[in-house]
């Protein structure tokens, strides 16, 4: 029954892609492929309204490819690209985008938590006293024997943080 659902909401989600592919077709030239428009589109399809706020920080997190950041180093960047938020901001923006599919968060021992830019499931590094993550590709870490889950339940995700230190020489 389950799976039948998501299998709908996955033709479903097939269709407003075609529509939004009929749709980008039919926009001025001028528009089809800006970034900045791209984004407004990203959050629109996420649910999210694109405000000036979440425009200009989806712009700082999406513009560079596949990265892990904390809020505070997300909140950094703003300021110094003069964007006028406050970090409570810059949390409340991550945890939308979060819910809003857009961003994994991954937490870290210690209340340390990062927000992934890559949504796809994927393991991480974390080297011990340091603060950045680095993505393992799913294929180079199979989890085997899981245990049932309870009556009821089923397994959402697994992620694996592999945890580095250096070799006493
Ligand atoms: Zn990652």
């Amino acid at each position: 029954m389950e799976r039948s659902v998501a299998r709908m909401v996955n033709v479903i989600r097939g269709l407003e892609g075609a529509r939004a592919a009929s749709e980008a077709a039919r926009l001025p030239a001028s528009l089809a492929g800006c970034p900045v428009h791209d984004l407004k589109e990203r959050l629109r399809d996420a649910g999210l309204r694109p405000t000036r706020q979440r425009v200009a920080l989806g712009w700082l997190l999406f513009g560079r490819g596949d990265r892990h950041l904390a809020a505070e180093t997300l909140f950094e960047e703003a300021q110094r690209a003069r964007v006028p938020v406050s970090l409570a901001t810059v949390y409340n923006t991550l945890n939308q985008f979060t819910q809003a599919g857009l961003l994994r968060e991954i937490a870290v021992d210690g209340g340390r938590t990062y927000f992934d830019t890559n949504t796809s499931d994927h393991h991480h590094f974390f080297v011990e006293g340091g603060d950045t993550l680095v993505d393992i590709p799913g294929h180079d870490l199979a989890v085997t024997n899981l245990p049932e889950p309870p009556e009821g339940m089923e397994i959402a995700r697994v992620e694996v943080v592999v945890r580095l230190r250096r070799k006493a020489s």
